[in-house]
């Protein structure tokens, strides 16, 4: 079994998503922005930030293929369910857990861009910097972390630990021979 390990306490999460709130409140009051979760992992996150930021808006999801306790993405990605609000004229920010390569992120990214958004940003509580693959604008980061593989905080290994209330990361990946 791996070792869960704290990374960042429930105090310095909460401090993190109330700055993010902070920023977003200030950028998109009055505009009843659409914020979408992509699933499942960003669901803590976004349950905090919606109370926070405490401003109109709306909500919808999108579950994107990802890697679950691998420890690379395919670089392929699909769309396992699609959000069902018109984003056309919309002004979108894209809730995600963490960028780790970027491929998934960044081709959703594309596909809503071409629906016309009046705006579309990108939100991620956690990025893995060393690990990028393609280029990529978070406009609201809460951590850059080193590239270990992060549970708790709505993160998962294989759907364990997503209930844990700090970001952790895993002394030794489970899967890993
Ligand atoms: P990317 O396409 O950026 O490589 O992968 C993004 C997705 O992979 C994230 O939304 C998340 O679901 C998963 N992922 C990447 N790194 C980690 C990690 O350290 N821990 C967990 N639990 N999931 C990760």
């Amino acid at each position: 079994m791996p070792e869960v390990k704290v990374m960042f306490t429930r105090e310095e999460v909460g401090r993190a998503v109330e700055r993010l709130a902070t920023d977003i409140r200030r950028d998109y009051r009055g505009k009843n922005p659409l914020l979408v979760g992509i699933l499942k992992g960003s669901f803590v996150l976004l349950a905090d930030l919606v109370r926070s930021l405490n401003i109109p808006l709306e909500l919808d999801f999108a579950k994107l293929s990802s890697y679950g306790c691998a420890t690379e993405t395919s670089g392929k990605v699909r769309v396992l369910y699609r959000l069902t609000t018109p984003v056309k004229g919309r002004h979108v920010i894209v809730i995600e857990d963490i960028i780790d390569t970027g491929l998934t992120v960044s081709c959703f990214l594309e596909a809503l861009r071409r629906r016309k958004p009046a705006s579309l940003k990108l939100c991620a509580l956690l990025e893995k910097p060393a690990r990028r693959r393609t280029p990529i604008t978070i406009d609201y980061l809460g951590f850059s972390v080193p590239d270990k593989f992060i549970v708790g905080y709505g993160l998962d290994c294989d759907e364990k630990y997503r209930y844990l209330p700090d970001v952790c990361y895993l002394e030794e990946v489970c899967g890993a021979p």
